[in-house]
């Protein structure tokens, strides 16, 4: 799916490009962050892919609010860029919700503006935060008519478990949303025909939480130890303890009930760039005038 939707991208950067139109994105980031160097490489490669221009706006770890948000002002007044993504996390002495405020809604690239969040309540999603729209893109491409399903969310951050709560609830599921304070999390789970997971707990959800026959979005990524033969943790080949990347969702036994489930690697994180440059080609369009 991520392939098919990259390659209507492409096409579209190609002829806006072709009439002398930029389509480009601005990444913005505070100091240097080990955690979120991946997530921005593998952007610089897929836009590099798709033919996408884009400009890395490093800044330093000492930038004042005023600077990061005059450097945003900078990229917004910016012919030459039609997207604009603020790597989180800022250091701890900046307001994150005041930079993402700064942000011209129209260059939004993550829909993380609170014009964009207030859109959705509106069932418009023109700059939906990108994780939310990968988790719906998926649930939609199975083609299960939503309509008075029991959907539960797990998670209800901004980025993820509320936009996406708002999203199927456009679709006319009934819409549980459940978080830290939930007092029977399986009650709600168990319920579910679509289950969305977002939390960032490993195993958080196991196979006798989950409906027979229900479908599972699992949106959580977690680093957790490899275990060796000893059981004790087992090391890479340099000799370095060993870990790999799992979602919240006890996949295997799940995957025996349910009759969807996206894996992790590989599921909602592949689609999640792919919304983002979406969102960028999307809104270089609309920036030039184009119908979409
Ligand atoms: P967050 O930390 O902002 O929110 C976590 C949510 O989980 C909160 O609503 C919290 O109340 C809830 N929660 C915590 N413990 C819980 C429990 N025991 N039972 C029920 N709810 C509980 O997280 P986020 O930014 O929404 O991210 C969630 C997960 O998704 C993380 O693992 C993150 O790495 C992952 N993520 C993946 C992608 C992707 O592209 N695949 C993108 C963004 C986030």
């Amino acid at each position: 799916m991520a392939n098919t939707i990259r390659a209507e991208i492409a096409r579209d950067a190609a002829a806006l490009r072709a009439e002398g139109k930029f389509v480009s994105l601005a990444c913005v980031q505070v100091g240097a962050k080990p955690e979120s160097q991946m997530y921005v490489n593998s952007q610089k490669k897929l836009c590099a892919s798709l033919g996408i221009e884009f400009h890395m706006v490093q800044l330093p770890d000492t930038i004042s609010q005023t600077a990061l948000q005059h450097k945003i002002h900078e990229l917004n007044a910016s012919p030459e860029i039609t997207g604009i993504i603020l790597e989180l996390p800022l250091p701890s002495r900046l307001n994150t919700f005041i930079a993402q405020r700064a942000i011209d809604p129209n260059k939004d690239a993550e829909g993380v503006h609170p014009v964009n969040l207030g859109l959705l309540v509106y069932g418009i999603a023109h700059h939906a935060p990108c994780t939310a729209m990968a988790a719906y893109q998926l649930i939609k491409s199975t083609n299960v008519d939503l309509r008075g399903l029991e959907c539960t969310v797990v998670g209800h951050s901004q980025i993820v478990g509320k936009p996406v709560s708002l999203m199927m609830l456009h679709d006319f599921c009934t819409v549980t949303t459940c978080h830290i304070a939930t007092r029977d999390l399986a009650l709600h789970t168990r319920r579910a025909d679509v289950l969305i997971v977002a939390v960032g707990k490993a195993g958080l959800v196991k196979a006798d939480m989950v409906k027979e026959g229900a479908m599972v979005i699992d949106v959580g990524v977690n680093r957790v130890p490899v275990p060796g033969p000893d059981g004790k943790q087992a090391l890479t080949e340099k000799g370095k303890p060993a870990f790999k990347t799992v979602g919240d969702v006890d996949y295997d036994p799940v995957a025996e009930k349910v009759a969807w489930i996206t894996p992790v690697p590989g599921g909602v994180g592949p689609m999640t760039v792919t919304m983002l440059l979406r969102n960028v080609v999307n809104a270089a369009k609309r920036g030039h005038g184009l119908n979409l």
